[in-house]
């Protein structure tokens, strides 16, 4: 009977164990690797000086990971600090629950990340100190800039990409854009989605996300209430390249544009107001 007794107390005690260990820290151990790798990523920056030497010419490195060259003369200054990102890039999930995007981003094997998370009660989760690079834009391009990736912080919606985003989860993005504006300077202009960078292949935030809303709060352009006509020389292609779209492919570059700033309508053809509100926007970029 004590036997039958300590046996079911060890297995009380083996269940609280386990059980305590699952619901507190889900991600102890994903987090210990992140701290090693921040670690790792601080010691190439710290590497002591390289011995100058010379080289032959055909034998001159491309700089190394600590960007050093080994066959130049080492003078280190004394005037710098981190890099800071200076574009906010929106995402949706495409996922169905929270718990399966965090899955995502702490699994080696997705090669995918974003600095931040918000789920649809409007909690805020951050994956990655905003001065590190996040695997978040693939391949995309705005204006001149073909490696978003390194001037960019993500931001994750959780978000099926057919529901509509909750009251909570915007408002709380809002705080979250204000923060970063301020803390890194990114211009109002460089508040963009994913679809906006990678036309053709990417459509999120989709047609559902408020941009008009993100605008009034000084993150996005928007057009006006009151449009001009467009005029008849007035080329869309040359509108939309200089917004930032890439225009390689004009249809997939139009529906881009259609889905930041129509939303009800998201064809490759142009209408009237659609080009009214192109021009606008063109004119205010031109203006900058
Ligand atoms: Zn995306």
């Amino acid at each position: 009977m004590f036997r039958y007794f300590l046996g079911y107390t060890y297995f009380i005690l083996f269940l609280l164990f386990s059980t305590s260990c699952a619901s507190k820290k889900p991600f102890a151990e994903t987090n210990k690797v992140y701290e090693k790798q921040v670690d790792s990523l601080s010691e190439v920056i710290k590497q002591p000086l390289p011995a100058p030497q010379l080289m032959a010419a055909e034998e001159i490195p491309i700089p190394d990971i600590e960007g050093k060259r080994k066959d130049l003369e080492w003078v280190g200054t004394v005037n710098f600090n981190m890099r800071k990102p200076n574009f906010v890039i929106i995402h949706h999930t495409a996922q169905d629950s929270i718990q399966q995007t965090l899955n995502t981003f702490t699994l080696s094997r997705t090669q995918v990340s974003a600095h931040y998370v918000i789920d649809k009660k409007g909690k805020v989760y951050q994956l990655l100190n905003d001065y590190l690079r996040a695997w978040h834009a693939g391949n995309s391009r705005w204006g001149s800039v073909t490696d978003l990736n390194s001037v960019s912080l993500g931001i994750e919606m959780d978000n099926n990409g057919i529901e509509p985003y909750t009251d909570a989860q915007i408002e709380n993005l809002l705080g979250l854009l204000d923060t970063l504006k301020t803390t890194y300077n990114i211009p109002t202009e460089n508040f963009i989605g994913h679809g906006d960078i990678a036309p053709g292949r990417k459509v999120d935030p989709g047609i559902n996300f408020p941009w008009k809303r993100l605008a009034e709060k000084g993150f996005g352009l928007w057009y006006d209430d009151t449009l001009q006509t467009a005029p008849t020389s007035f080329n869309p292609l040359d509108g939309l390249r200089i917004l930032g779209y890439d225009t390689r492919n004009p249809p997939e570059a139009i529906k881009a544009f259609k889905r930041h700033y129509i939303q009800t309508e998201v064809t490759d053809e142009w209408n009237p107001f659609a080009l009214d509100v192109l021009y606008n926007l063109y004119l205010k970029k031109t203006a900058l």
